[in-house]
């Protein structure tokens, strides 16, 4: 799924030259293929668009405590502390100067929160200005995992 959203993305990113990548185990999990791609597609997405031109996006998958960790790594302009506890919220978007010339809504997050309720993942966030933004989904811990 991950290589699949960054895919459909990577024009996007070839025009500012930013690298795609994804590492980690192939992992299975259960859930709404469609709305887990959702998810995928608008972390990436802002991945890209807040990246500066030559930046990295990274996309991790893990297993941490037996349960699927997905992180989204971008090297962009981060999250302002005082946005941070709003980002998630619709229409939300961060103070037109900075971002006057990127198109959006403010609908990625919220569909990222709506999907994470859905399949009880927790979502944790770490950002630092003119540095860049991780986004961690969590899964509950899957049956899978307890085989190996
Ligand atoms: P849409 O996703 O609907 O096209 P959007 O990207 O503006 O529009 P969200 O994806 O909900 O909306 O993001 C809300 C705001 O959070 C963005 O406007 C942006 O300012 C900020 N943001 C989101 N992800 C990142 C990121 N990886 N780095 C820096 N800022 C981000
Ligand atoms: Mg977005």
């Amino acid at each position: 799924l991950a290589e699949d959203a960054l895919s459909r993305l990577k024009s996007i990113a070839d025009k500012k030259e930013i690298t795609l990548s994804v590492h980690g185990e192939h992992i299975v999990v259960s859930g709404y293929r469609k709305v887990l791609d959702g998810m995928l597609y608008n972390l990436c997405d802002n991945a890209i668009k807040y990246n500066i031109a030559g930046g990295n996006v990274a996309v991790r998958i893990d297993y941490k405590d037996y349960k699927p960790v997905v992180t989204v790594s971008d090297t962009g302009i981060g999250i302002p502390a005082e946005h941070r506890p709003h980002i998630f919220e619709r229409f939300y978007r961060i103070d037109k100067s900075r971002s006057k010339e990127i198109g959006g809504t403010g609908l990625g997050l919220s569909i990222v929160k709506h999907g994470a309720m859905l399949h009880e993942i927790t979502i944790d966030m770490n950002s630092k200005e003119n540095t860049g933004t991780t986004f961690k989904l969590t899964f509950p811990r899957n049956s899978e995992a307890l085989k190996g």
